[in-house]
């Protein structure tokens, strides 16, 4: 992958352990972090301007094949059955009504068709049934994701098979923030997984969550772990923290929005190529934050009233703020709205 900046290195930071063949030490991530915001601002879209068309976002779509009841513990998450977030468990829906969403998502314009479960990982019969899903819809022409959890042995080369073309997986946060956050599973696990999704020749989509109380050591920790990915992500989603009442991270102090604009500008000029995806937390932002995320290098939002099991801004308001902001969608999606999926 090429990269397109350096950074004068600053001194030690801290010890978070990296690849070996890492291309981002820490502390030049952490560097970018602590630049004069105007400064920062002009390098990541400076960097943004030399691999995309300038005013160009992605719209991705986004469906629940399976949502709630999820046995893992995910600090921010609604859909973990321990936690009394009043979301509700439901089945895996059956195919034809994901083959109609697809459709429908089609003919709104859509090209790329997300499939989401709450799992910690697809058991054997769910193998089969979103197999089929993926088949059914590579068949409508169009490209397939899924974020179906941890991947096992050979189940990234079944995907793969069936016609899957991205996996998401996130990291979520920094290796030495993330037992504050799930420990129903390691942050090498995830690294697991990846590999697999890699291994098996798909796409990766991978990011993490900002405003979980980490520090901006910590943040600068996942970009870096991201970018030192080889290669690094296609796509990478930027979640800022949707605090939801009965999850243990309601009630944090939230965190500062310039933070969270810095941390899409680093991710821009830490994997220059990628797909920088606005996610979670957008209607919480306003319209003048997302604005100065966009001119940091974000490229790609979801799109639709509600994501995950949160709040989204509506479909509409997204496509007067695209206008007065005078973005260019890559690919016009859904009126609809992606519902309810793991990002883990
Ligand atoms: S993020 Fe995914 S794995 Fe974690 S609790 Fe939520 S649904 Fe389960």
């Amino acid at each position: 992958m090429s990269q397109t900046t350096a950074v004068s290195f600053h001194p030690p930071a801290a010890a978070i352990k990296l690849p070996e063949a890492a291309t981002w030490p820490l502390a030049d991530v952490l560097a970018l972090f602590e630049l004069p915001f105007n400064d920062l601002m002009f390098k990541a879209q400076t960097v943004h301007r030399a691999h995309f068309p300038a005013g160009d976002v992605e719209l991705a779509t986004l469906l629940s094949i399976k949502t709630g009841g999820c046995e893992e513990d995910c600090g921010y998450c609604p859909q973990a059955a321990r936690y009394d977030t009043g979301v509700e468990a439901k089945k895996i829906l059956d195919i034809d009504t994901v083959i109609d969403a697809a459709k429908q998502a089609k003919a709104n314009g859509a090209t790329r068709f997300c499939m989401g479960a709450a799992w910690r990982s697809p058991k054997e019969r769910d193998m089969d049934k979103v197999e089929e899903m993926v088949r059914e819809v590579k068949a409508l022409g169009m490209e397939t994701c899924a974020t179906l959890g941890m991947l096992e042995e050979g189940q990234a080369d079944r995907l793969k098979n069936a016609g899957l073309d991205f996996y998401n997986h996130n990291l979520d946060t920094a290796p030495e923030f993330y037992n504050n956050v799930i420990s129903t599973r390691e942050y090498q696990d995830r690294l697991d997984t990846l590999g697999r999704v890699r291994s098996a020749g798909l796409k990766v989509c991978c990011g993490g969550i900002v405003g979980m109380g980490e520090s901006r050591l910590q943040r600068a920790g996942l970009i870096a772990q991201l970018a030192n990915l080889n290669p690094y992500p296609e796509s990478v989603p930027v979640n800022h923290l949707v605090q939801v009442e009965g999850t243990p991270l309601h009630g944090l102090d939230p965190l500062d929005p310039f933070e969270f604009v810095r941390t899409i500008a680093v991710a821009r000029i830490t994997m220059p190529q990628a797909r920088v995806r606005l996610s979670a937390g957008r209607r919480q932002m306003g319209e003048a934050v997302q604005a100065m995320c966009f001119l940091a290098g974000a490229n790609s939002i979801f799109y639709g009233d509600k994501l995950l099991t949160t709040d989204n801004p509506e479909a509409e308001d997204d496509r007067a703020l695209l206008n007065k902001l005078g973005l260019v969608t890559r690919a016009a999606t859904l009126d609809s709205a992606p519902k309810a999926a793991c990002g883990g």
